[in-house]
């Protein structure tokens, strides 16, 4: 299914809220104009009336010829002729019967005959139901009492629909026109309006796996769109670095095999020379061993790093007492510490209940611990514990070597070693910190690291805290 292009669905959106405006505006005006109209004729009856009731005093004699008139003619006196008010005057005899008379500003009296009621209500129901019948809309007809008189005035309303017409007319010609114009205007803005977008898709396709130092140029020219490219922007960064970070790692695997690979080939070679004594060979071989073992190792944890990052690895979801395992982890730290000038301490009251996997975290502590030990030549490695609303924390803190802003930004990198010949004479492959990282984030946790060169380093492991967790902070 094509989808539609942005700029077609906005000119389709513009164009349905323009003919909207439009219609509603023409349809706006059409009904202030009938309501003005309406308006100014019923001012105009009402003025007429006044005048006809003024000068009633002349029509006061209803002893006119006996020809009668009946609603019918009257009404046609007032539509179908042209009149503009008609007069009616009401007399009552001494039964009570009420006589009717027309009056008329050329002719004598005449009674209003044909007509059936006993009333006079009744009878300008009658009078005003024969002038509506013949009205038919186009006439607007005002009905006035005053004493015995009442007095019927009618105005046409076909001025009115006239222009009412010349204006619905004006409006359906002019409609079409004022949107075409409105449109082609707006074809423009539109284009206008995604010239930044179009620029910021020129910019993305020049980027490209082999090159990704390309970023979109920014400012645009509109906010949103930005926004949009400097959210972009960062996802690059970030790809770039991963890419990088993949093709190092490709890099350093291949060297980190290799050198033990290396090794071993040459004492193989070595033992399979003349004239070596058994001795020589059983030291080569347990040389050989330690190279073996070295290796299995970082193969273990490359295997464990990248069943973490693809989330293949089964991780436990049990509450468990961190306290407990941090007290353990300080236990075995004394042991690795022995021989050296390093004292280790820690506080870890317990219960301080998380939810994860205990040995997973263990193995995360111990990393961190065994790292305060071997960056610290001297000085000492405290274990802490503390926990949030939601989460708890074991932190280790030692007064080593520290980390420097630049490595900082790495040290969670696989194979990454802050000194190299440093780190490799203690002994790491760069995969510790990968490790812990990995394990914390498995468990819903992560690390937090503060350091300070040449002063020492925090490493702080926060996981989900239990819901039991009855600890007071
Ligand atoms: P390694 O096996 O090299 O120790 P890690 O992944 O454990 O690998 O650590 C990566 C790097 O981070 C180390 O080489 C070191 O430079 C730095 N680092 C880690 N922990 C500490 C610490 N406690 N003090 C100083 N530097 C540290």
């Amino acid at each position: 299914m094509s989808e539609p292009r942005l700029s077609t669905e906005l000119m389709r959106r513009f164009s349905r809220i323009t003919w909207i405006t439009l219609a509603s505006y023409m349809a706006l005006v059409m009904v202030v104009f009938a309501g003005i109209s309406e308006i100014g004729l019923r001012r105009s009856l009402e003025q007429s009336s006044d005048l006809v009731n003024s000068l009633l005093g002349m029509y006061a004699d209803p002893s006119g010829a006996p020809d009668s008139v009946g609603p019918a003619m009257l009404a046609d006196q007032l539509v179908g002729m042209g009149e503009r008010f008609a007069i009616t005057r009401t007399t009552t005899a001494a039964d009570g019967v009420p006589t009717i008379y027309y009056l008329s500003p050329t002719m004598p009296a005449k009674r209003l005959g044909e007509i059936t009621a006993t009333t006079r209500d009744e009878m300008r129901r009658q009078v005003l139901e024969a002038l509506s019948d013949r009205a038919r809309g186009q006439y607007r007809i005002l009905h006035r009492p005053a004493g015995e008189f009442d007095i019927y005035v009618v105005g046409s309303r076909v001025p009115f629909l006239l222009g009412f017409g010349a204006l619905a007319v004006g409006a359906v010609l002019l409609l079409p026109l004022a949107a075409l114009a409105s449109r082609s205007s707006a074809r423009r803005s539109v284009a206008d309006t995604l010239v930044p977008l179009q620029a910021v898709a020129d910019d993305m396709a020049r980027i490209v796996p082999e090159d990704l130092r390309h970023r979109i140029a920014t400012p645009t020219g509109q906010q949103d769109v930005t926004e949009l490219a400097t959210i972009i922007n960062g996802m690059l960064d970030r790809v770039e670095r991963a890419h990088r970070t993949l093709g190092s790692f490709t890099a350093d695997a291949s060297h980190e095999l290799r050198t033990p690979l290396t090794h071993i080939r040459a004492r193989v070679q070595w033992c399979l020379g003349e004239h070596r004594t058994d001795d020589e060979v059983q030291e080569a071989l347990v040389a050989i061993q330690r190279e073996v073992d070295r290796t299995t190792k970082m193969v273990d944890d490359l295997l464990l790093i990248a069943r973490g990052e693809n989330r293949q690895l089964s991780i436990d979801r049990e509450e468990f007492d961190l306290a407990e395992v941090v007290h353990e982890v300080e236990e075995i730290t004394h042991a690795m510490a022995d021989g050296k000038e390093i004292s280790v301490s820690g506080v870890a009251d317990g219960p301080l209940l998380a939810v994860g996997d205990a040995n997973r975290t263990r193995q995360v502590l111990l990393n961190l611990a065994s790292n305060a030990v071997r960056y610290t030549p001297s000085g000492s490695v405290r274990f802490a514990t503390e926990q949030s609303d939601t989460m708890v924390c074991a932190s280790v803190q030692d007064t080593g070597i520290g980390i420097s802003p630049a490595q900082m930004e790495r040290i969670f990198d696989r194979f990454y070693s802050g000194d190299p010949s440093r780190s490799r004479a203690l002994g790491g492959a760069g995969l510790g910190l990968t490790i812990a990282k990995v394990l914390a984030e498995l468990q819903g946790g992560r690390i937090e690291v503060s350091s300070v060169s040449e002063q020492g380093s925090s490493f702080s492991l926060w996981l989900p805290r239990s819901a039991a967790n009855i600890r007071r902070s």
